[in-house]
């Protein structure tokens, strides 16, 4: 059974109490999250258990729907009020109860395994979420949200840096991006048709580069992997250059923000989520991680300039992303607080303790994929 670790429930307790009174509407009601025992699915999952056992008079009921493509395993035990479902999103779902809210979190959103998984990638950005819509549609949902991407943007125009949601972005269909980003595309026009259509109260997620502790230490995306490598006194891995730009996103504001929209009434709109305040380059980044490492337990790491991973990176990484967040920050308080540095040194602690265990279990293996 996985004992949960210190850093995340300190995490998950910052994100209830954020989104507290707000989240007293899932009091009784039935919430279905897919990608349940994926990165974001398993804070919605945790973060409600922890409003059921602390702060809800009726608990909620949380059904997660998983078919472990990518996903590990749940943090949380099944019990009377958490069920868990092996099914792929792609098939239509039965669920003979009422459902109140759906959080459509099932998706392939690591460029390292969305070129492994490429087609089942597209078909759970779009059959995915056209099941979840018409499930929704037959429960009469109170609300719904869609996780989107930063990525429906593509390589952005540097004059619409930092981006709004009304940029129509730079997308190639049919580049090593294409599977992930046009099915993305794809997943909102289905739910703006569904919302124009039937009503349903959908909202769509863009989150810019979230990141956190329980993100899989394999999972190839930056962070994970540079403080993989930094812990394993490796020199970081920075593709290229390192002159392109992202802006990271603590799991706490993240969360924070999900469930803003999520308990918010703009139905079939789109919302930036992410953190404006720090666009760094893959260099200062690198450089920070160093920096945590050499503070936490005295280490000096080099950085090194190598090939990317694979085509999503080596032929088709996008130069800047940064989110103009207006939008979210005025319609539903949203506003993130975490400053990278604090957030990677988090990550760093987790992932020290998750290596070790590692070593010890099934993980081991996963990590040789490398
Ligand atoms: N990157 C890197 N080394 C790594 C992983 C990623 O230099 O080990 C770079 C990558 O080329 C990109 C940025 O970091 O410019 C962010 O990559 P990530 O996979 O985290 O997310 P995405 O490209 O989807 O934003």
């Amino acid at each position: 059974w996985y004992k949960m670790n210190k850093i995340i429930k300190e995490d998950i307790e910052t994100i209830a109490k954020d989104i507290m009174p707000e989240a007293k509407k899932f009091s009784g009601k039935t919430v279905l999250i897919t990608g349940g025992a994926g990165f974001l699915g398993q804070y919605f999952i945790s973060v409600l258990d922890y409003l059921n056992k602390n702060t809800f008079e009726k608990p909620c009921k949380i059904i997660s729907a998983d078919n472990f493509i990518t996903g590990v395993k749940y943090w949380v035990k099944e019990s009377e009020t958490f069920r868990a479902i092996k099914h792929n999103v792609k098939d239509p779902l039965t669920i003979n109860e009422p459902i109140h809210f759906i959080i459509h979190a099932a998706g392939i959103a690591s460029p390292k395994f969305y070129r492994i998984y490429k087609i089942e990638t597209i078909d759970v950005a779009t059959l995915g979420t056209k099941n979840m819509l018409e499930l929704a549609k037959e429960k009469k949902v109170e609300s719904m949200v869609v996780f989107s991407s930063s990525e429906v943007y593509g390589d952005p125009d540097p004059r619409f840096i930092p981006t709004p949601e009304t940029y129509n972005g730079n997308v190639s269909c049919t580049g090593p991006r294409s599977n992930y980003d046009e099915s993305k595309r794809l997943s909102e026009a289905l739910s703006r048709a569904y919302y124009e259509t039937y009503n349903i109260p959908v909202k769509l997620i863009r989150p810019f580069n979230a990141y956190g502790p329980g993100i899989r230490l394999d999972d190839a995306r930056v962070i994970p992997n540079f403080v993989s490598f930094a812990l394993e006194g490796k020199p970081i891995p920075v593709y290229g250059l390192g002159n392109h730009t992202r802006t990271f996103c603590y799991i706490t504001d993240a969360m924070t923000g999900f469930f803003k929209v999520l308990l918010s009434t703009y139905e079939g709109e789109s919302f930036n989520v992410g953190d404006d305040n720090f666009e760094v380059s893959i260099t200062e980044l690198a450089n920070i991680t160093k920096e945590v490492l050499k503070e936490h337990n005295g280490s000096i790491i080099e950085v090194a300039h190598v090939q990317g991973m694979n085509d999503a990176y080596a032929s088709a990484d996008p130069k800047r992303r940064c989110p103009d967040l207006t939008k979210v920050k005025s319609k539903t308080g949203y506003s993130p607080k975490v400053d990278i540095k604090t957030g990677v040194k988090r990550f760093l602690i987790w992932a020290e303790e998750e290596i070790k265990k590692w070593k010890l279990s099934y993980f081991a293996v996963e990590k040789v994929q490398d």
